[in-house]
């Protein structure tokens, strides 16, 4: 069908952007008998999708649902309607379905077995297809169409399109080149929506200190690190990191910026501290090294810090406390040994900047919660306007969450309750 017929027909419904979230909606609807029209500004659907999990697409976890809410923080429980109409077992089932099988090969995060975000893309491309949805790409909507408190269609670029219902599903603003550059605020603020304060999240962070980048491409498994200011110091997070050039990446770093970013907005920098021991304390930590030495006794300083970490790092830890690491342990002073514990223990970095939205795999903030009705996914402002996917203002951690919310958002607001 072409856009000049397009234009002419009414739908029951219009999606607005072909991630996760719009696919899912339309093919929702679409299956409860509504004739759909999907609208992508990009020339092809589902480009965030295909980059997802480094390409492997990771679509979800096996959390129990009261668990994967609790890692939303204040607003989890705002998913509850969602993930009760599709929970992870249901989105697996859903492309078992569709001929896509998926497993969890660490018994918590889940891909397709493919391991290949083109598998997910192409069944649900195929399910639209089979449905009958109307898919036009290169078609970028700018406003919404409504009169007397109700949603009538969409304005492009080039067309008005008409619909009983619209369904935003924009995303957010991370990596733009992807397709969601932020146009759903927009459309909502028109209608009286509040759009919250937005934050660039899970993305790389620079650090101020210098030492990092001798140690790059050290990976270090179990980091632990956390806010050290005053009111903010529960803010922390758990995983492996990466040293960079100028700072620090890796899944901890990932989940770590949800919490970041928003205070760089308040301050210039964010100190922190991190454990790259595996989470050991200073009584652990001299419990290891007076094993470690009682095995071999000649070691010295630095070959005693690589029993736990690699020798750019613990050099650079050995500098920071002005230590000789070529003299043995037992040598050292006591004052000496206690401070090179306790930097082991928690290091002290400086968080002072970040690559801004084109970095950012998720967007922090959006469109206000308490205005979409949880049970549904329609506006409280205008009738007709659903929501789903990351347009909304709320964002999970690295793992699976982001878009087993964009699935679950997505098939309730398609219902269109
Ligand atoms: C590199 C990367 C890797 C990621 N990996 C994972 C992962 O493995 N697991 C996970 O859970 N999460 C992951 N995420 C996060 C996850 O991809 C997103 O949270 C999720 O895809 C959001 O889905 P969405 O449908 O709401 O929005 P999007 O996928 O962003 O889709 C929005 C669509 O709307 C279109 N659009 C925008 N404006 C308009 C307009 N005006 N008119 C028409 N169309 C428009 C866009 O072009 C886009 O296609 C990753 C993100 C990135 C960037």
């Amino acid at each position: 069908m072409k856009p000049k017929d397009i234009t002419q027909s009414h739908y029951q419904l219009i999606v607005i952007g072909s991630g996760a979230a719009g696919m899912m909606s339309a093919i929702r609807a679409s299956r409860e008998g509504r004739s759909v029209l999907l609208l992508e500004k990009l020339s092809k659907i589902g480009a965030k999708l295909k980059a997802t999990g480094g390409g492997r697409c990771n679509l979800t976890n096996t959390l129990g649902n009261e668990d994967f809410m609790a890692r939303f923080g204040r607003d989890g429980r705002f998913m509850s309607p969602a993930l009760e109409a599709l929970d992870y077992k249901a989105l697996m089932a859903f492309f078992t379905a569709l001929g896509v099988e998926s497993h969890a090969p660490d018994g918590y995060r889940v891909f397709p077995i493919t391991h290949s975000s083109s598998t997910i893309i192409n069944a649900m491309q195929q399910e639209m297809q089979n449905l009958g949805i109307h898919v036009l790409c290169s078609q970028k909507v700018d406003t919404l169409v409504h009169d007397e408190g109700k949603v009538k269609g969409v304005q492009t670029q080039s067309d008005t399109f008409y619909a009983d219902a619209v369904i935003i599903a924009t995303g957010g603003m991370g990596y733009p080149m992807l397709g969601a550059e932020g146009d759903g605020y927009p459309m909502a603020t028109s209608v009286g929506h509040t759009v919250t304060d937005l934050f660039p999240a899970m993305m790389p962070l620079k650090v101020k200190e210098r030492w990092v980048a001798d140690c790059r491409a050290d990976t270090l498994p179990k980091v632990s690190m956390y806010v050290n200011l005053k009111k903010y110091k529960k803010r922390s997070a758990k995983g492996d990191l990466i040293f960079t050039k100028g700072g620090i990446r890796g899944p901890v770093v990932l989940d770590f910026s949800r919490e970041i970013t928003p205070l760089l907005s308040k301050f210039d920098e964010v100190p922190i501290l991190a454990n790259f021991t595996k989470g050991m304390n200073q009584e652990q930590l001299r419990t290891h090294f007076k094993d470690a030495l009682a095995k071999d006794p000649h070691r010295n300083t630095l070959a005693l810090i690589q029993t736990l970490l690699p020798s750019s790092v613990a050099i650079a830890l050995c500098d920071i406390a002005q230590i000789d690491h070529s003299i043995g342990f037992t040598k050292l002073s006591g004052k000496n040994r206690d401070h090179l514990i306790e930097l082991l223990a928690w290091t002290p970095l400086t968080i002072n900047g970040h690559d801004g939205f084109k970095m950012a795999m998720i967007t922090r903030g959006g469109i206000s919660l308490k205005e979409i009705d949880p049970y549904t996914m329609q506006s409280k402002k205008l009738k007709g306007l659903y929501f789903c996917g990351e347009v909304m203002n709320i964002d999970g951690p690295c793992g699976g969450y982001n878009l087993q919310w964009s699935f679950a958002s997505g098939y309730l607001a398609g219902n269109l309750g």
